[in-house]
């Protein structure tokens, strides 16, 4: 079986990874784009997706949610291959120079690699209280894929947060009965999804955390008042989880990469110590690096071309885009 190799992957699908796939589509490559997370966006997805953005050349204000989508809109235009919820884990250099990289969901064969893993692979943070792993494949889940899977059931959400509140007003027409539990009383979210929090059906228990878990079918909550000593007992079928991402960049240090503290460092080409490999965004290191969106979305065309002139030593250097657009 022969297994396609693609001339470029992207590792990384934050805003960085985003731009550098569309502009390596922009220069007719063949380009896989590899994010670990179910959802592309990176940090400004994520972790801000409400917070206003005034540094990004060409808009006056934007949002980190508002720029994703921009983002994925310019991405569609080549389609590339994206391979979602997919972390590369290694990246082994075969004998012909090219690369074989190891992921969650399989093995990728690639002639070159751009790196734009940001500050490391985002993992949801975690309920802190202990329950049996195969409950994350029943009743609690830390990512909404499909809404429908809700639909007439019960559902208590933890958080407070964009996320959090995104969930509950998407899920007070379809679940049965939708609890939100937050530990304070005011949430973080833009002022018209708060307001249509509360006046939605959505039943609020705030400031209250989770304190036990019962691992019965449908599931036992108990709520403690935070900073009191009310408790209450909440009947769910469905537990969904929202206390943000944390980030782990530690997979860098297992990829032979000179790194100049918690980034690697790269060459004015965007190089790093390994033939065919690039980083860009939060994830490279150069004297004078600001870890701004700007800077990363001037670092991937750099990257791109020079991936694709080792690629093809006779191919012409970037064009304007308008001669590249098709
Ligand atoms: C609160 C906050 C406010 C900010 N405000 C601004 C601002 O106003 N203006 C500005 O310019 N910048 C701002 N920044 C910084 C900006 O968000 C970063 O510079 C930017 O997100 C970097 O983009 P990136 O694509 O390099 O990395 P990221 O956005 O971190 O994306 C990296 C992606 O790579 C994925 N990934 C990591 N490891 C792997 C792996 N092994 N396999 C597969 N996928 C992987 C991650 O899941 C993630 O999606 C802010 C940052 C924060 C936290």
């Amino acid at each position: 079986m022969t297994t396609h190799q693609y001339e470029i992957t992207v590792i990384g699908g934050g805003p960085v990874g985003m731009f550098a796939t569309f502009y390596a589509g922009l220069r007719s490559a063949d380009v896989l784009l590899v994010e670990s997370l179910a959802n592309l966006g990176g940090q400004p997805y994520n972790l801000y997706p409400a917070k206003k953005l005034y540094d990004i050349a060409g808009f006056v204000e934007s949002n980190g949610q508002a720029l994703t989508e921009q983002l994925q809109q310019q991405l569609e235009h080549f389609n590339p291959e994206i391979r979602l919820a997919t972390m590369v884990t290694a990246i082994n250099q075969l004998d012909d120079g090219s690369y074989e990289l190891e992921t969650t969901t399989g093995t990728i064969l690639t002639k070159t690699v751009i790196i734009a893993t940001g500050g490391g692979a985002f993992n949801p943070r975690k309920l802190a209280i202990d329950y049996p792993p195969s409950l994350e494949e029943t009743h609690i889940h830390y990512f909404v894929r499909d809404l429908e899977q809700f639909r007439d059931t019960r559902v208590a959400i933890a958080g407070g947060g964009d996320s959090a509140i995104d969930w509950a007003l998407a899920l007070a027409p379809i679940a049965s009965e939708v609890h939100l539990i937050h530990r304070r009383n005011e949430f973080r979210g833009l002022e018209s999804s708060v307001d249509a929090l509360k006046n939605s059906r959505v039943i609020l228990h705030t400031p209250y955390l989770i304190s036990d878990l019962r691992d019965t079918d449908p599931l036992t909550l108990e709520l403690k008042e935070v900073r009191g000593d009310n408790i209450e007992t909440l009947t769910v079928d469905h537990l969904l989880v929202n206390y943000g991402f944390m980030s782990d960049n530690k997979q860098l240090r297992n990829w032979d990469l000179t790194l100049d503290r918690t980034a690697i460092a790269v060459n004015s080409q965007m190089m790093t110590n390994r033939p065919g490999i690039f980083a860009i965004g939060d994830a490279a290191a150069y004297p004078g690096k600001l870890a701004l969106i700007a800077s990363g979305f001037g670092e991937a065309p750099i990257a791109v071309s020079q991936a694709l002139g080792l690629i093809h030593p006779d191919m012409r250097q970037a064009l304007h885009s308008s001669q590249l657009y098709h």
